[in-house]
């Protein structure tokens, strides 16, 4: 296994651009619309965004020009409670692309059982090329474009790809000086002394990992003996190599933007990053040959867990696989067309709005004490998120096993049916259709 690295990448980043994420997410809705025999009013609730937001910001660089950059909110359904999604700095992020992470977040928080409706935002930008001071002016400017759309009660942002607590602060921070109210609820993923819940910054990987547990369960595979593929090696992926690694498996493949490294006797993933600290990459690890992400897929592991961008795993990755569960930490990495691959070769994908659901779910704790300023220890937030995953992760199973055609249904149909019956329920009581 030799080649790859950065030229691999970007072709198949050239090869998976032209799928369309928000056609994507309507097609997966419109599909459990169908299989739950739901009339297509429910569908046309549900296809669009109640709202999108475009917007300018403009900031001083630190040369002195100005630069300005387009952030997007985009606010799928609120059915269920305020809106709630993440907001990500990325070059290639686009309008499509957060509506369609809003339609995922509301299915995801149904499947969850979190209180809240689904919403994203995300500005184009590259952090990496940002000095922290324009950063931070950058992130002031969005929250005064979105700030009369948000707020606890209405839609509560959270970190996502290239954020993290201190862009949420500066974010809470100006949001409490336009309303002179300190209203910390505005925003989760803060720092532990603004407010933040402890635990929230490992939450995705964890929940991604106690999701992985349970369907390894299922198919009878000892996650203390399994091999591992990761790919990303950002905040979810780095966290859930090194639990997994903590509880005796070997990650035998790490991929990331710009190359990838793998041993079947298995990486050290805190050595890893501390390696990708040093040098931006995992590419190059000592001991390691150097790989692709079409190497990671064929990777032979037991299981794979995708945790970078979207449409990683297409009908050109899917039959390679030789993995027997895929737990989607990234939103929407596999494509539908590479669903039926992995279905008719019976690898079970646990798919992103249950495996990756711990981050909201722990955004939720956040919320909660932020409203009620009474702040939980550390062990609480972690058996309070076990019990929501499990009790998820076995919601889905049961609901997929209790199909008639159980075979024919994905975890991910499941999933999309099982939040669908929650907001369908819930429209139907508020009198938005019926
Ligand atoms: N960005 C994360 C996600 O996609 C977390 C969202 C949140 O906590 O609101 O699930």
């Amino acid at each position: 296994m030799t080649g790859g690295g950065s030229a691999v990448v970007l072709e198949e980043k050239k090869a998976t651009k032209k799928i369309n994420t928000f056609e994507v997410a309507q097609l997966r809705v419109k599909r459990a619309v169908e299989q739950l025999c739901l009339p297509m009013d429910v569908y046309e609730l549900l296809k669009s965004c109640d709202r999108v937001i475009e917007s300018a910001l403009p900031v001083e660089m630190d040369d002195g020009r100005i630069r300005v950059f387009t952030g997007y909110r985009s606010q799928h359904n609120n059915a269920l409670g305020p809106y709630k999604g993440g907001i990500r700095y990325h070059p290639s992020a686009d309008i499509d692309e957060v509506k369609a992470m809003s339609i995922w977040m509301t299915f995801k928080c149904a499947v969850a059982g979190v209180p809240f409706g689904g919403g994203k935002g995300a500005v184009i930008c590259n952090p990496r090329e940002l000095s922290e001071k324009e950063l931070e002016k950058l992130s002031r400017q969005y929250m005064q474009a979105m700030a009369p759309v948000l707020g606890p009660g209405k839609d509560i942002p959270a970190p996502d790809v290239n954020t993290n607590a201190q862009v949420m602060a500066w974010m809470a921070d100006e949001y409490c000086k336009i309303v002179q109210c300190n209203s910390f609820g505005v925003i989760t993923g803060k720092p532990l002394d603004m407010g933040g819940c402890v635990g929230r910054e490992t939450a995705t990987a964890r929940g991604t990992v106690y999701a992985v547990r349970e369907a390894a369960k299922t198919k009878n595979i000892p996650l203390d003996n399994a091999a591992v593929a990761v790919q990303g090696f950002g905040n979810v992926g780095f966290h859930a190599a090194r639990m997994l690694a903590d509880g005796g498996s070997r990650i035998v493949a790490v991929t990331d933007s710009s190359g990838g490294a793998y041993n079947p006797r298995g990486l050290d993933p805190r050595a890893l990053f501390e390696y990708k600290k040093e040098t931006g990459s995992v590419k190059g690890f000592p001991g390691s040959e150097q790989i692709g992400n079409s190497e990671l897929f064929a990777t032979d592991c037991d299981i794979i867990i995708p945790a970078a961008l979207e449409n990683q795993i297409t009908a050109e990755t899917a039959p390679k696989i030789k993995a027997k569960i895929i737990g989607e930490g990234a939103n929407g990495p596999t494509t539908p067309d590479a669903d039926e691959i992995l279905k008719d070769n019976n690898v079970l994908v646990v798919p992103d709005i249950l495996a990756n659901s711990g981050g909201v779910v722990v955004s939720y704790f956040e919320w909660v004490q932020n409203n009620y300023s009474y702040y939980w220890k550390e062990t609480e937030i972690e058996e309070r998120l076990e019990l929501k995953m499990v009790e998820a992760f076995e919601h889905i199973y049961n609901f997929k096993s209790d199909c008639l055609n159980t075979d024919d249904v994905t975890m991910r149909e499941a999933a999309f049916m099982y939040a669908l019956k929650r907001l369908a329920e819930v429209m139907k009581v508020r009198g938005w259709w019926g």
